[in-house]
């Protein structure tokens, strides 16, 4: 008995990384933040003020949304 499963599945779960830059994203000293989403994670690093932080992140329609804390800076 054959069972030959071929499921055309898409690419599984593929890992990119994409670097993106924030001009005065950093919340903190308002410098260029520098932002690397790997996966379904992503991390920022100011390197104005050294702050790195690991804001939460969100797919939708294949884009990806960064949800910064929003502060209350003004
Ligand atoms: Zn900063």
């Amino acid at each position: 008995m054959r069972h030959d499963t071929h499921s055309a599945t898409p690419a599984p779960e593929t890992v990119t990384v994409q670097d993106l830059r924030l001009p005065n994203g950093c919340i903190l000293c308002g410098g260029d933040l520098a932002v690397r989403f790997t996966g379904a994670t992503a991390a920022s690093y100011c390197p104005r003020c050294n702050w790195l932080s690991h804001p939460p992140v969100r797919r939708e329609d294949g884009n990806v949304f960064m949800t910064q804390p929003a502060g209350g800076v003004a």
